[in-house]
């Protein structure tokens, strides 16, 4: 067990294949897992899962959801086995009262996608918290507040999506279109700024904003990851392409 602060994550998942394909970004998510230090947990903030309410998932052994379709049989056949974690339910239930706990819903491709290469063992236990579809993008963000101290705890706060994500427009080109390039860019900008307001208020960012968070629970978990920085942490970035059109890469280290 360590009580060592743990830096907090956002990574732009991608296609469902990264989590066995060798490439680019896996790597650099498998680099990542090496160094940082090993955590007691990790709290998973994934696109994937939206419910009414906030939940969190209870089960001990939570399963692999394969929730995608058109890919091969091999994608289909990972299970990542990661243990679930009643001390962690328990925490966050502590900081969030209001929280359901789900004994139905595992591990979306959201969270194992990532995992599978970041940390292939599967011995960490894994927590996901939800996505409540009622609240705002302040409201999410501060969520991410409320949850800090579990950093110290030994907790990874993973954020799963993807910082520009809008399928309608995805096309199969290795470039990005020019509006998700400068929203990418925009981002990290404020990002490295501390101006997480415009982060969070996207509303008022115009046309490249409106078509790179075009339905928005990619861009989310963002804001859980920087709900949980402090302000001053260092921050780095991964991965950092714009690919298919209208999907970042971009990941995010806080700490
Ligand atoms: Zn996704």
């Amino acid at each position: 067990m360590i009580n060592e602060r743990i830096p907090a994550l956002f990574i732009g998942h991608g296609s469902p294949l990264n989590a066995i394909e060798e490439n680019e970004y896996n790597r650099t998510w498998h680099h990542i897992g090496k160094s940082i230090p090993t955590p007691n947990a990790i709290l998973s903030i994934s696109a994937h899962w939206q419910t009414k309410k906030i939940s969190i998932t209870g089960d001990q052994h939570p399963q692999t959801i394969h929730d995608f379709w058109g890919f091969p049989q091999e994608l289909f056949a990972v299970e990542y086995r990661a243990p679930g974690s009643v001390d962690l339910v328990e925490r966050v239930k502590q900081i969030l009262p209001e929280a359901e706990v789900d004994q139905k819903w595992g591990l979306d491709h959201g969270t194992w996608a990532v995992l599978n290469p970041m940390f292939p063992e599967a011995n960490i236990p894994v927590v996901q918290l939800s996505l409540a579809q009622s609240l705002g993008f302040e409201a999410h963000y501060a969520i991410g507040q409320a949850l800090r101290p579990l950093r110290d705890e030994g907790v990874l706060i993973l954020g799963s999506g993807n910082l520009v994500h809008n399928l309608r427009e995805a096309v199969f080109r290795d470039a990005g279109f020019d509006w998700a390039v400068e929203y990418d860019g925009m981002v990290k900008e404020w990002l490295m700024n501390r101006e997480n307001d415009k982060v969070i208020g996207i509303n008022g960012h115009g046309k490249a904003a409106m078509l790179s968070v075009n339905s928005g629970e990619h861009y989310i978990p963002l804001l859980y990851a920087l709900g949980v920085s402090d302000p001053d942490e260092p921050i780095q970035f991964f991965s950092e392409k714009v690919t298919l059109g209208s999907i970042s890469m971009r990941c995010v280290k806080f700490g």
